[in-house]
């Protein structure tokens, strides 16, 4: 009998499937061909394979890749720069006018340090919401990440595109440019109901129906976000899509910190997905998302970091650890959001979040080899009871030793594969320089 055979095999670990049954194999492997997961199952199985390259999880853990559902990806280059200031403040006054400075080659510069920064604290995917996102998605594809890109879309003149129209242009030349891409997948991303007028975000949900893609948006991020949408149309954000038809399956709600019970209601008949953003959330003083009733309520919840400059890191393992204490904490009951349901979060939920659940978020025959190896030989990982306790409560990014994308390594004992560390490092340090720069000179 011909022995079986795999391009990669990924053994001697702890294997966290994350699927339907949250099946963990004590001393597993998951076998790898071209893009594409082959078997899971007992280190021992795989015995008398025939394998091209063998990674040695070394009795660490063995999971899917963590996928973060909302972020703004090149805020890298702004990270640090404005902290502890009011949001309309921070943003007028910090962050709006940096953003006007910024071009194509800062956005992948940006782009390309927040892949780094999350392939080497255990991302494979991400959503993104920024300018320039052909730059992103360049970055993404560059890094060997997995992407759900779009340009954000608003009333006033971008300093991209210009006005609106041109918005749409560049929107469907992404999206004829990235379709059947391995990696990428564009979405349509209007930025939010105050900053987007009906007719604006109307435009937007039809064209993600005619493409079948999702559509992303900011929604109830703040109390006064909730007021100006109330004096203007007289009802609450989540009634003003849900009035003028925009809700459905295939929206993905960010934030959404200011709900109602009526709003819940809304979010759950639709099937709307909501990113989860806690720390992004506590660090402006937005407020707590509610987000142990809408998981009560059925909603699916996927994590996000939202963007650096106001979180300041793009480490999914320090979030997850944020959100299941955080709403412990809000409850004032331990067992809410217990670690098994906030990693599903950052897994499987984020992919159905993004659409992508039938190819990414678990460890699963015929799915695609998006995965991560975490090194448990470590003083605040020893000893291991429970692998799902570890990865919520004890690990880091920086515990993540290996990284595999779509059947590709991207980093091996912590070695970027896909990116040239240094240069990426200097490219966003001069971007850096001319802002501190430009803010002396402005003084
Ligand atoms: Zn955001």
């Amino acid at each position: 009998m011909k022995p079986k055979s795999a391009d990669i095999l990924v053994t001697n670990g702890t294997v966290a499937t994350l699927d339907a049954d949250d099946t963990e194999i004590i001393n597993g492997a998951v076998a790898i061909t071209t893009e594409t997961i082959t078997a899971v199952g007992p280190a021992d199985e795989f015995d008398d394979w025939s394998v091209s390259q063998v990674i040695d999880a070394h009795g660490g853990i063995i999971m899917p890749g963590l996928i973060n559902s909302h972020t703004h990806a090149a805020m890298t280059c702004f990270r640090g720069l404005a902290d502890d200031l009011q949001l309309m403040t921070w943003l007028n006054d910090h962050i709006f006018p940096a953003e006007a400075k910024l071009d194509d080659q800062k956005v992948y510069s940006g782009a390309l340090l927040a892949c780094a920064e999350m392939i080497m604290s255990g991302t494979t995917c991400f959503c993104d919401m920024y300018l320039f996102e052909d730059a992103v998605a360049r970055a993404a594809k560059d890094a060997g990440m997995r992407a759900v890109v779009g340009e954000v879309l608003y009333d006033f003149d971008s300093p991209n595109y210009g006005p609106i129209e041109k918005g749409f242009e560049y929107t469907q030349t992404l999206i004829n440019t990235w379709k059947d891409d391995p990696l990428v997948t564009i979405a349509v991303e209007p930025h939010s109901a105050y900053l987007c007028q009906p007719e604006l975000l109307k435009r937007a949900f039809n064209l993600t129906q005619s493409y079948r893609i999702p559509m992303v948006i900011h929604l109830a991020e703040s109390k006064s976000e909730v007021e100006q949408i109330k004096e203007r149309y007289g009802r609450t954000p989540v009634e003003h899509l849900a009035e003028i038809g925009v809700l459905a399956p295939n929206v993905l709600a960010c934030h959404c910190v200011e709900l109602t019970e009526d709003d819940i209601d809304l979010l759950q008949c639709f099937d709307v997905k909501v990113a989860h953003n806690a720390e992004s959330n506590m660090k402006l003083a937005s407020g707590v998302a509610p987000i142990p009733r809408l998981l009560n309520a059925g909603i699916c919840v996927g994590l996000g970091t939202d963007g650096c400059a106001s979180n300041n890191d793009l480490d999914l393992f320090l979030e997850m650890d944020t959100v299941a204490k955080l709403h412990k904490a809000m409850a004032l009951d331990p067992t809410v959001m217990d670690a098994r349901t906030v990693l599903k979060m950052a897994t499987h939920h984020s992919a159905r979040a993004l659409g992508l659940n039938s190819f990414i978020g678990s460890l699963e025959t015929g799915k695609k080899a998006d995965l991560i190896v975490i090194d448990t030989h470590k003083p605040h990982l020893t000893p291991m009871y429970n692998a799902v306790s570890h990865l919520v409560y004890a690990a880091r990014g920086s515990d993540v030793t290996t990284s595999i994308i779509n059947g590709t390594v991207v980093m091996e004992d912590r070695r970027l594969i896909s990116l040239d560390l240094k240069k990426v490092i200097k490219d966003v340090t001069k971007i850096a320089d001319e802002i501190k720069a430009a803010s002396l000179n402005s003084r």
